[in-house]
């Protein structure tokens, strides 16, 4: 039995973890170069939350205690106001649940290391994959020494918010995607370690509501702090000059402005990302297709979930292998039921969450409300 898997990211190195203990013979085709070795390329989150759901996926593989070892909890938020006050709002009760600010490349690389370990799995890098025939099992991809073709026995799809697998069964007629794009955009910036300390409080989720836009920032490893800015998507474009960036973070975010001295290089040379919904009906076809995680139902980032409900989607399909017996035709539909009404409740509960973190956080209701919660 041959698998391919289509994307090498967090959910296709996770899910090649899981399926090489099933002796399955799995190739992970990936269109980047190996992280490891190659230059990262500047894409999406420096660093991730990633909470209980996504630690009972690496726990079951053995990597918790691995990817723990650098992480740094958070138990709350830290609200920073534009006067006054901060104000830490705990995540629970106790004060000691945290969500864990963990380093996406160290998490990529930590599961590419344990998927090529482990018995049966192949990686091959530089593969992008430009055809597929879902109902067949065959594949082609573009590579540096040009095109190449693969078959498989079953094809799972874990290549991503923007799918070509989604994009190839899409072209078949076999599903029907709907993608919702907010109208808003995100951008990082940096905040240095000052001699060689945080320079802010490393056991928060930190936040800046503004209303209809919002920063947050979380910790990393090295003690810096990677902050990320929600605004309304054209906003970012009206800043142009040195000046201009400095007098709107003195206006709008002045704490920010002595700890982040390559604001304006950052906020120039950062790209704009791009945030959406990613809706698809089905995620499976002909018994030996599927996609999985951010390909099936990418969701925004404001619940800090979507890599952790990729990685129970990894749990819940190699639970349905199981309860089949090891069969795929059944095993597929299957995970599709069992998933479907999770994923859409998160991609909801994530909109939501973006007024509560840019808006209503700042609000002293909000924080009676919280209290009376923790009571
Ligand atoms: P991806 O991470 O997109 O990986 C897809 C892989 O497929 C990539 O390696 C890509 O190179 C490869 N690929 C793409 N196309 C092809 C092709 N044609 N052929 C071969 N390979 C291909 N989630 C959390 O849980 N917590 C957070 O705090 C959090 N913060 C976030 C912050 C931001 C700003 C964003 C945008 C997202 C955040 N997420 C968070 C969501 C999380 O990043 C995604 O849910 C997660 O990366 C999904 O993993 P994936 O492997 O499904 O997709």
């Amino acid at each position: 039995m041959k698998v391919a898997i289509v994307g090498a990211g967090l959910t296709g190195s996770l899910l090649a973890c899981f399926l090489a203990r099933r002796g399955l013979s799995v190739t992970l085709y990936e269109r980047r170069a190996d992280p490891r070795v190659a230059e990262v390329e500047r894409g999406r989150s420096i660093n991730l939350a990633i909470s209980e759901r996504g630690l009972d996926a690496l726990r079951r593989i053995g990597l918790v205690d691995q990817v723990m070892a650098d992480a740094l909890p958070m138990k709350g938020r830290m609200i920073h106001p534009i006067a006054g006050e901060l104000d830490f709002q705990a995540y629970s009760a106790s004060g000691d649940r945290a969500i864990n600010s963990i380093s996406r490349g160290a998490l990529n690389n930590a599961l590419l290391s344990a998927a090529t370990a482990a018995p049966g799995v192949t990686v091959s890098f530089e593969h992008r994959l430009v055809e597929l025939d879902s109902a067949a099992g065959q594949l082609v991809f573009a590579t540096p020494a040009g095109k190449v073709s693969a078959s498989a026995d079953v094809v799972l799809g874990a290549d991503g918010a923007g799918s070509a697998v989604r994009e190839q069964m899409l072209a078949e007629g076999i599903v029907a995607e709907n993608v919702e794009f907010l109208d808003y955009g995100y951008k990082e910036l940096s905040i240095p370690a000052v001699a060689g300390e945080f320079a802010l409080d490393p056991g928060a989720l930190h936040i800046w509501p503004r209303g209809t836009s919002m920063m947050i920032a979380l910790p990393n490893p090295d003690r810096s702090f990677t902050c990320t800015l929600f605004w309304p998507a054209g906003s970012f474009d009206a800043l142009t000059t040195a000046d201009g960036i400095s007098a709107h973070f003195r206006e709008n975010y002045p704490d920010l402005l002595p700890l982040a001295p390559n604001l304006v290089d950052d906020y120039l040379n950062n790209p704009v990302g791009v945030l959406g919904t990613v809706h698809t009906l089905p995620w499976q076809a002909h018994g030996r297709t599927a996609l999985l995680g951010d390909a099936a139902h990418a969701i925004v980032p404001f619940y800090g979930q979507g890599a952790n409900c990729a990685f129970e989607d990894v749990v819940e399909l190699d639970r349905c292998l199981d309860d089949t017996g090891g069969s795929w035709s059944r095993a597929l539909p299957l995970f599709e039921a069992r998933r479907r009404e999770n994923t859409e409740a998160i991609a909801e509960m994530a909109l939501a969450n973006f007024v509560e973190m840019r808006d209503k956080v700042a609000s002293p209701v909000f924080r009676l409300q919280k209290q009376l919660e923790h009571t």
